[in-house]
């Protein structure tokens, strides 16, 4: 990588990290209170170093493959979230590997990811992925089968519940997502009030590059952002 990559994604850290602060400002919200998560997909490695030196420690991976091969060449305190959909027989080289599982998108996966935590005897903490728009290539619970399923996800052992995850359709005007994230969080209230002795869901993994600050302002805890932190550099497959 460059120099000139490197200062260009030094300066598009700097503008996002100053972006999230002033959308957290609009709504009164403390800046800390949300978790940038960098989605480096097909970014180098070299590129990805160069975020951990800038202190950033949350890498989101949306291919089980991308964190198998990263996690050995990145120093072990970074904290890998798993944001894409995945199969269930990739479980168990993976789930040891993270910090947090974004998508948990579907019953079997559900079902994987707790018999693999009962297997380690420890639990993972772990997000409920709504699917919220009509796109048929997003995954994840739909909303009404949720209400229904969730006590029934709540009963299996290891699962760590934190929270909800969610796309929005990638639209040009961001404001379009505002009510997708808003029924997230809606969905989010009324799955805690229904189940009041279950856990309480603090985290709302929401919001993309064209649509973060949007999320921020509806509740989002944890933004993923991957191509403004790679935009004007030149590289793009390892
Ligand atoms: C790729 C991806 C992101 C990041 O999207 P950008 O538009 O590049 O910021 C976030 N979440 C998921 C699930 C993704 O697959």
């Amino acid at each position: 990588m460059s120099m000139v990559q490197a200062s260009q994604i030094e300066s598009n850290l700097a503008r996002l990290t100053r972006r999230i602060a002033e959308a957290c400002r609009r709504v009164g919200r403390s800046p800390d209170s949300v978790r940038l998560v960098a989605v480096t997909k097909t970014a180098s490695v070299d590129a990805v170093r160069l975020l951990y030196d800038l202190g950033l420690r949350d890498f989101g991976e949306s291919r089980t493959r991308e964190i198998w091969d990263r996690q050995p060449q990145l120093p072990a305190d970074v904290r890998w979230h798993m944001i894409g959909h995945w199969q269930t027989n990739k479980v168990r080289k993976t789930l040891p590997l993270l910090a947090l599982a974004h998508s948990i998108d579907r019953w079997a996966i559900a079902e994987a990811v707790s018999a693999e935590c009962v297997r380690l005897g420890r639990t993972f903490p772990v997000l409920i992925e709504a699917k919220l728009t009509a796109d048929e290539h997003k995954h994840g619970f739909h909303p009404e089968l949720l209400l229904d399923a969730y006590p029934r996800l709540l009963q299996l052992p290891g699962l760590d519940i934190c929270g909800l995850m969610a796309m929005a359709s990638l639209e040009d005007d961001s404001e379009e997502a505002r009510p997708v994230f808003r029924s997230l969080r809606l969905l989010r209230d009324t799955l805690q009030s229904a189940n009041p002795e279950g856990p309480t869901l603090r985290y709302l993994s929401m919001g993309m590059s064209n649509d973060f600050e949007v999320a921020i302002e509806e509740g989002a805890t944890h933004v993923r952002v991957g191509s403004l932190l790679f935009e004007g550099i030149q590289e793009s497959v390892q």
